[in-house]
């Protein structure tokens, strides 16, 4: 035939799309209830809210400016605004040359992951992990390797052992209430974390989109609190706590560091959204975070027992799952005995009762594990997860029962 033949470059020729991205094509039928995405629950979105901010910006004096070109560092003043927002995650003395707006923590792993890994150089990951870190680090032609971790952070003898074994560039962690697992680490954990990176001269990027949405148990500081070298980069998005459409986070790291990631940044999109960066500016100085965030966590906590009442309720016995003190995932799994491949039997799932979850396997960087699912319970309405987690109950039994 006639046509183009596309000759892609080695980093992107074997590249699958994301998962979770490929889903929501599958997702498209408006019948279909989803547990499977991390999406905020849609009502929370402050539309009005955005509109008053919008209308004051743009009859403001600034309103030029805002829609002008401008610095790839951010705006200065959400740059300034975000020195004192990130004290509540325990990060202090640093000034504006340790910040960098990002659009959004997304493109904080890709800049991050861009400024220190070569083709072939490994980062080390919690295993499982957040499956975007997987697919950005394949686009540097970088290695995952898994750390293990258990309930109170990463297994620090493990994590020693594997940094001595494969001199990793740089330790990815989720470390407050992580995707997919929804688990915390502890003080000591990230105490330790922070130690033993320095002593080894490893930089740790550590993700944090989902702190703030905590609905039990007590704050932990960031790891980046115990940074005493100025390898921990911190990042953090509005994504969860304003709306993710605007795009807009920030990432908190060495001067140099945050100059090498700016330096990328000027190459991928020249600057985060003015416009965003004026809204989330506004909104900082003029809002309060702290009582927006009281209304958002009251419906997710809402959301999260309804799940976790449906599961007891209409799954299996065997469904073993999280009950996490914030975040927006439930982590499941059935025993690996029982022979149930969450990947293979979800296109089933989906033609036959129209419920969607993620399959674990694809968050490993490791061996994958087919016997695990992530359930996200802030997009579905509470009869939908009522109604979806019973649907889900039927199909697994089934499952069960056709396998005995
Ligand atoms: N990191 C983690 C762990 C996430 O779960 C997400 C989004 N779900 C992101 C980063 C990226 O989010 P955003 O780019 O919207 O800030």
């Amino acid at each position: 035939g006639i046509g183009m033949e596309y000759v892609y470059s080695d980093r992107v020729k074997n590249l699958g799309g994301n998962a979770i991205r490929e889903i929501f094509k599958l997702l498209q039928d408006p019948e279909v209830i989803s547990f499977a995405g991390g999406f905020p629950t849609k009502t929370t979105l402050p539309t009005e809210l955005i509109a008053d901010i919008t209308n004051k910006l743009m009859t403001s004096d600034k309103a030029q400016d805002i829609l002008q070109y401008g610095e790839t560092e951010g705006y200065r003043p959400l740059r300034l605004a975000s020195i004192d927002y990130v004290k509540r995650y325990g990060i202090e003395n640093i000034d504006i040359d340790n910040t960098l707006i990002i659009s959004g923590g997304q493109q904080g792993i890709d800049l991050t992951f861009k400024s220190f890994v070569n083709k072939g150089d490994v980062v080390l990951v919690e295993d499982p992990t957040y499956l975007a870190s997987l697919h950005i680090l394949k686009t540097y032609e970088g290695v995952p390797v898994g750390v293990k971790s258990g309930d109170n952070g990463l297994d620090i003898k493990d994590l020693e052992d594997k940094i001595i074994k494969y001199n990793p560039k740089v330790l990815y962690v989720v470390p407050t209430f992580s995707n997919p697992t929804g688990r915390t680490y502890s003080v000591e954990n990230r105490k330790a974390i922070a130690e033993l990176t320095a002593k080894y001269n490893v930089m740790v990027l550590e993700d944090d989109p989902y702190s703030e949405l905590r609905f039990s148990g007590e704050r932990v500081p960031s790891i980046k609190s115990f940074d005493k070298v100025g390898n921990v980069t911190y990042i953090t998005s509005f994504s969860k706590t304003l709306a993710p459409g605007l795009r807009t986070g920030i990432a908190i790291g060495a001067k140099e560091v945050i100059r090498k990631m700016t330096i990328g940044k000027q190459a991928t999109d020249v600057h985060t959204c003015s416009l965003s960066q004026a809204i989330i500016d506004y909104f900082l100085r003029n809002n309060s975070m702290d009582e927006r965030l009281e209304e958002l966590k009251a419906v997710y906590l809402e959301k999260k027992t309804a799940m976790l009442n449906a599961i007891k309720k209409y799954m299996p016995a065997e469904f073993r799952y999280t009950n996490p003190d914030g975040g927006l995932f439930i982590y499941g799994e059935f025993d690996e005995s029982l022979g149930i491949n969450t990947l293979e039997v979800f296109p089933e799932l989906v033609k036959k009762y129209k419920v969607a979850y993620v399959s674990g396997y694809s968050f490993y960087a490791g061996e994958n594990k087919f016997n695990t699912l992530r359930l996200n319970y802030s997009n579905a309405s509470l009869e939908q997860i009522d109604d979806g987690i019973c649907k889900m109950g039927k199909f697994f039994k089934e499952l069960l029962a056709a396998k005995q």
